[in-house]
């Protein structure tokens, strides 16, 4: 199974950088976790978008799904995808038509959203929509993915992927604040991608993000082997951002960069 970061930033995105997404392959199956900003153009740079076999959705907010309006014109749009040639292609019977995993709640809010410019079903006609129950696991080919709800602002959640044929386990933290319930679901895992989006606590109001160090202790409660910071501005120094982690961690980690990939 490998990771590859199409996106790491937080809500507004880095210079030349997306929000939060991320492509997991295993074979030739592929998976996207989270579809933010500015991710469609990223995962184009990766794979070709009509061989995604699904896309699966932590939270709504902004900077987790906005891009799935692009992806979706270009799956209804673009030339290959119609049944008769056009533009040099030769037309298709079978357009791509990925599985999209959304919370619950999350086709309305899609219908909302392109229903203000007069077009409500854009997202389900180009995808196959399916809202997930947190407490039943999907399978995408080899790829076995269970949630579990994180504490943020509203309904969220963590994701864990296994391969069925391989040994591999990743946990996407989402978006959290300091809480029991993502160290109970990633203990042990080979991997943890924690958000890390605040320079310090924050100062009023309900929490809602982790510190660098924050992220590197929960990783260290949980056990993971290895651990990726992400969700974490350019406007953040990264190198303070990866000892803040490691030092709380015990052990190195990384800070995430759009575009580096990760065996697990
Ligand atoms: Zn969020």
């Amino acid at each position: 199974m490998r990771l590859t970061v199409l996106g790491k930033s937080p809500s507004w995105a880095d210079a030349g950088g997306a929000s939060s997404g991320y492509l997991i392959t295993e074979g030739e199956t592929a998976l996207v976790l989270d579809c933010g900003n500015g991710v469609f153009g990223k995962l184009r740079e990766q794979i070709d978008y009509v061989d995604v076999d699904a896309v699966c959705v932590s939270h709504l907010h902004a900077d987790h799904f906005f891009d799935l309006f692009p992806f979706a014109y270009a799956l209804l749009l673009a030339p290959r995808q119609q049944p008769v040639p056009v533009a040099g292609h030769p037309g298709t019977d079978s357009p791509a038509r990925p599985r999209l995993y959304m919370p619950p709640g999350g086709r309305n809010a899609l219908r909302t959203i392109s229903g203000v410019w007069g077009d409500e079903a854009l997202v389900e006609t180009g995808f196959d929509l399916a809202e997930y129950d947190t407490d039943s696991a999907l399978e995408v080919g080899p790829l076995r993915l269970r949630f579990a709800s994180v504490p943020h602002y509203v309904l969220t959640h963590a994701i864990e992927v296994t391969s069925t044929t391989g040994e591999g386990r990743l946990t996407f933290g989402a978006d959290c604040c300091p809480n029991d319930e993502l160290v109970e679901f990633a203990r042990d895992t080979d991997l943890l991608v924690i958000e890390a989006t605040l320079p310090r606590p924050e100062r009023t109001g309900v929490r809602g993000h982790l510190t660098p160090a924050e992220a590197g202790d929960h990783a260290k409660r949980a056990g993971a082997k290895r651990a990726l910071l992400t969700h974490i501005s350019d406007e953040l120094d990264a190198a303070w951002a990866r000892d803040e982690g490691s030092q709380a961690f015990g052990a190195p980690l990384e800070v995430a960069r759009d575009g580096s990939t990760y065996e697990i």
